[in-house]
């Protein structure tokens, strides 16, 4: 993937050093049952979630199907924490890296709102290291990116790209970037559904719907949605910066795939259970993020008018 021409965005907080330890503790290494929390205080904070009202699917994961795809496990968001952080695009590597990813995903996305007189207003981006800062309150550590609607913020455990190399083998060498690229765009894809007022929408029928089996079928759609957005940012940042290169989508195909629900699932409890899956099937992932980078427009991306997902 060729990344050296984008602009690195401003939205990076760089929280990796009073996160304790870079890379390491957090839980995420490998794949552990519980995830870090016994299963009686996933249950318990599952009830409190329910009874409070919390909508479960205030939080969006692009990872927390790395721990068997549970959704319950809420708190409400609190306060945020008030340690110092650096602003601003980051020097290293890995900093250097997701600045420029963002920055591309934020220039990419306000032509396209533009084009239908709309106004990009780009999410934050938060780099953590080991224990999760703040945001959305989530009760445990052990996930990769995800996206908080609350506080329009994307946080990112640098784990995560230890995990898309080592653990999930979804890619190898320089083709890695795009396949972590479109993790991202992935999480930048949630915030757009969240401007265009799909997320709220989503939610609400999910508290509508009352069950759990029928709001993770929205969900579904919701995932795939932000994987084929996902697949709009990679056609626009190839028209216009030629970034793709040879074997990169071919990459994030498999990264697609690696992370899709039945694989996890399957990798965890060595069965699959249609009805929790929260993100859809590798074959799903796979072809929603093909569909947006085909067509390279927000129309071609409707999973919830789809009859076949
Ligand atoms: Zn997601």
């Amino acid at each position: 993937m060729r990344w050296d021409d984008f602009r690195r965005s401003d939205n990076v907080e760089d929280d990796r050093d009073s996160g304790g330890g870079f890379g390491g503790g957090g839980g995420f290494g490998l794949p552990m049952g519980g995830g870090g929390l016994g299963i009686g205080a996933m249950v318990v904070l599952g009830l409190v979630g329910w009874a409070l009202g919390i909508d479960p699917s205030i939080l969006i994961s692009g990872a927390e199907i790395a721990t068997g795809g549970r959704g319950g496990q809420y708190q409400q968001p609190y306060e945020q924490p008030t340690t110092r952080r650096t602003t601003g695009a980051p020097k290293d590597q890995m900093g250097d890296f997701v600045a420029a990813i963002l920055g591309n995903t934020e220039d990419t996305w306000s032509v396209i709102f533009k084009e239908s007189g709309q106004e990009y207003r780009p999410p934050r981006l938060r780099l953590f290291a080991g224990s999760l800062p703040g945001g959305c309150g989530l009760a445990q550590a052990a996930m990769g990116p995800f996206y908080c609607p609350t506080d329009k913020r994307i946080y990112i455990d640098t784990s995560f790209f230890n995990d898309i190399r080592v653990r999930f083998k979804g890619c190898s060498g320089k083709a890695c970037e795009f396949a972590e690229a479109y993790v991202l765009a992935h999480e930048v894809g949630h915030h757009v559904q969240n401007l265009l007022g799909i997320l709220p929408k989503a939610q609400a029928a999910q508290r509508a719907a009352g069950d759990k089996v029928a709001a993770n079928r929205i969900q579904v759609r919701v995932e795939l949605q932000a994987d084929c957005f996902g697949g709009i940012w990679a056609n626009r940042s190839n028209q216009k910066w030629k970034s793709i290169e040879p074997g990169d989508v071919e990459a994030a195909l498999q990264t697609a795939a690696a992370i899709g629900d039945d694989r996890l699932q399957k990798q965890s409890r060595g069965t699959v259970v249609p009805d929790s899956f929260t993100h859809g099937s590798s074959a799903q992932r796979q072809r929603w993020f093909t569909t947006g980078l085909k067509e390279g427009k927000v129309s071609a991306c409707n999973t919830f008018a789809a009859s076949t997902l």
